[in-house]
């Protein structure tokens, strides 16, 4: 890379360390056709109440357990990013992966070098427009067993949008390191700018030739390629 050594690795996940058809293909279709009975039978639990009446709020008026996993569907099918869908999406993810229902897609490079840059002392992040909790249950359940000992913290929408510059100053913040020691990875030439705006370092991973280059970036094919 640059000058400044590395000290922090901050990874998006669906296009970096992992497929983006596993969260489309795989995720979204599992809640999908299992939100309208899970309701049913969890709906008398009080972190799933709370969620119901988020919805309820969003929509403004009340609704029936019917009603509301009518609209929970419709959400799924816009791909509307409504807090409370996401939380229910979570815990419905959460059983599926205790379950051995699901299991967390990772690229088959993509633990060495995790567990590479976290032998070699970096601290490890991630940033993702997925949920925390879903970002845990991704890397918790993998193929190549738990990663998540391997991150320091992660990120998601709360700190603000991915393609924000205002994001990565706030991430830059949190992870206490100055920005260009911190190399951030991504699939999209937007969050890539973004970072680099304010100060970190970039590498486009793409996957494949579905991914559009990234002017000004540096581009690697898989995380193995990455040289500090
Ligand atoms: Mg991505």
């Amino acid at each position: 890379m640059g000058g400044q050594p590395i000290k922090a690795i901050l990874t998006d996940i669906e296009g970096t360390t992992s497929s983006i058809d596993f969260v489309h293909e795989t995720l979204f279709p599992y809640a999908r056709a299992r939100i309208r009975d899970w309701l049913r039978a969890n709906a008398h639990q009080d972190e799933v109440h709370i969620q119901l009446d988020a919805v309820e709020q969003l929509v403004g008026c009340d609704l029936s357990l019917a009603e509301a996993a009518d609209v929970l569907e419709q959400w799924i099918d816009e791909d509307r990013k409504a807090t409370p869908l996401k939380a229910l999406q979570g815990m419905i993810w959460a059983e599926g992966y205790a379950q051995g229902e699901l299991q967390g897609h990772v690229y088959p490079d993509t633990p060495a070098a995790l567990h590479r840059w976290h032998g070699d002392g970096l601290a490890l992040y991630v940033y993702s427009s997925g949920s925390v909790t879903a970002q845990k249950l991704i890397f918790g359940h993998t193929a190549h067993g738990d990663l998540t000992p391997l991150f320091t913290d992660y990120f998601d929408t709360r700190v603000g949008g991915k393609r924000e510059v205002a994001s990565y100053r706030a991430i830059v913040e949190a992870v206490g390191c100055a920005p260009e020691e911190i190399l951030f990875l991504s699939d999209v030439g937007a969050e890539l700018d973004a970072a680099r705006d304010a100060g970190l370092q970039t590498c486009q991973v793409v996957r494949d030739g579905k991914t559009q280059a990234a002017p000004g970036h540096r581009q690697v094919a898989t995380l193995a390629e990455i040289k500090l």
